[in-house]
């Protein structure tokens, strides 16, 4: 299926529709509620965590090797990757030296941008997710559809005939139940776990330790009754200091589910000591660059890298309210996706992304670490546009006169001149009404209403504040 007809597909999906609705709300309220009532100055704290990321980015290197220097004195083994298949080697080797076939996995975006399960799958070793939303969507062989959580596509009912489907259990409905068959399918597994593997939110540099973050304690699970805890980690992932990660930790939280805090806060400073009743006995933190050093080298882009994946931007994209994370066919959706997708994988692999976006703004209102998310969507768009890169979606495939470029240029003559554009309304204005019957056989118009509804144009701007009561309009 072309991304076009996915795109479609996804529109008209009502029950996903239904069920995006209602989440991203539920988030988007969660976190307004908690800043409101919990921070006294939000603002601040995003400009200080905007600092933070973007020094800790403008001494990458230096941070990169003040973390392995400290983290290999504390008996953690660092690895270098420069794409994702020396990541995937690296992991296979480790899995490989010492005999192992099955490795559970707490989530962990990185190991879906380097594809690690299929990779490790080709090479007979098994890679079991404990997450719980990256269970049921492993169960279905889908991909995350949200970079926090991975299933929010599906609702209880939905979750219910996939666990009757995949671990043949009665068909339940309530969460407890369904948490309840999770668990124990899960236990089973974490019986006989040997290695487990995990991301990384924050790497620390000083400290030369690991902070990761969940709910579930999963994630608690595959790296402390492992024998060998490994860690994928983007090289963008470091900061300087301890203070630095809380921070940011205090930005992150909020933002990705509305909690003031997550229930797991698991800061893995070096393998299990002596006097250590557990932890694995050997801790390897795989550094992924994988595009990442391209990224910092591009000025326009590089702030993009200050990306904490909280996945607001997600939450609070119309665009991604309607059509959900698989419509954008990369590891990376919603907003931020459409930044660093075409940056990281090639423009001309994603720059369709990029048209899933109506520049509202939202995203970058939001974003804890002031990411200018639109401003990077027009640059890439101009970029792509600049190079003729374009595209899956069939934008420029329009008649080989260049209507896109000649429309464009009649709505800036007449957009930029208030008689034209005034005249121009009047015809909108009179005309437009009668229009209606006609848009699915007018082509532009056809694509316009085919997921939207016409619009109801029986008035204009100024015609309506004119009309309003009590309000002067010069
Ligand atoms: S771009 Fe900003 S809002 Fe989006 S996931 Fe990253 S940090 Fe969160």
């Amino acid at each position: 299926m072309n991304p076009r007809q996915l795109i479609h597909e996804k529109v008209n999906d009502k029950q996903l529709n239904k069920n995006l609705e209602y989440v991203m709300y539920q988030l988007q309220g969660n976190r307004k509620k908690l800043i409101s009532e919990r921070y006294g100055d939000w603002e601040a704290l995003r400009e200080e965590g905007k600092k933070v990321k973007q020094n800790a980015l403008s001494r990458l290197p230096e941070l990169l090797e003040r973390f392995e220097k400290n983290a290999t004195a504390n008996g953690i083994k660092v690895h270098w990757s420069k794409d994702n298949d020396e990541a995937n080697e690296i992991i296979l080797n480790i899995a490989k030296e010492n005999n192992i076939n099955k490795i559970l996995k707490g989530k962990s975006m990185a190991s879906e941008e380097i594809g690690l399960n299929h990779y490790l799958e080709k090479k007979g070793i098994k890679a079991i997710e404990t997450d719980l939303g990256e269970v049921i969507i492993q169960l279905i062989g889908e991909p995350p559809v949200h970079i926090v959580v991975p299933a929010i596509h599906k609702n209880r009912f939905e979750v219910g005939e996939i666990f009757e489907k995949h671990l043949h259990v009665e068909r339940y409905t309530e969460i407890e139940d369904l948490n309840r068959v999770a668990r124990t399918y899960l236990r089973e597994e974490f019986h006989q776990l040997k290695m487990g593997l995990s991301g990384v939110n924050f790497a620390i540099a000083d400290e030369g330790a690991i902070w990761l973050l969940e709910n579930e304690g999963n994630g608690r699970m595959s790296t402390t009754v492992s024998d060998i805890h490994v860690a994928i980690c983007g090289i963008e992932k470091v900061v300087e200091s301890f203070d630095n990660a809380v921070l940011l930790n205090t930005l992150l939280i909020p933002s990705a589910t509305g909690q003031s805090v997550t229930t797991y806060n698991n800061i893995i400073t070096s393998p299990r000591k002596e006097s250590d009743l557990d932890g694995p006995k050997e801790v390897h933190v795989v550094l992924l660059d994988n595009g990442r050093s391209g990224i910092l080298s591009k000025k326009r882009y590089s702030a993009s890298l200050r990306c904490i994946r909280c996945g607001t931007c997600m939450n609070h994209c119309p665009v991604y309210h309607k059509i959900g994370g698989h419509a954008y066919g990369a590891t990376y959706p919603g907003p931020i996706g459409e930044v660093i997708s075409p940056l990281l994988f090639g423009i001309d692999k994603y720059g369709y992304t990029l048209n899933l976006c109506s520049l509202c703004g939202n995203c970058a209102e939001v974003c804890p670490v002031k990411i200018p998310l639109t401003d990077m969507i027009r640059d890439l768009r101009n970029e792509k546009v600049k190079d003729n890169k374009d595209d899956i979606l069939g934008i420029n495939n329009l008649p080989k006169n260049n209507a896109e470029r000649k429309n464009m240029e009649i709505f800036a003559e007449v957009a930029t001149n208030p008689k034209k554009w005034q005249r121009l309304m009047w015809f909108i204005d009179k005309f437009a009404p009668f229009g209606k019957p006609f848009a699915p056989f007018i082509n532009g118009l056809k694509q316009w209403t085919t997921c939207r509804a016409y619009p109801k144009m029986d008035a204009s701007f100024h015609k309506k504040i004119k009309n309003m009561q009590g309000v002067k309009y010069e």
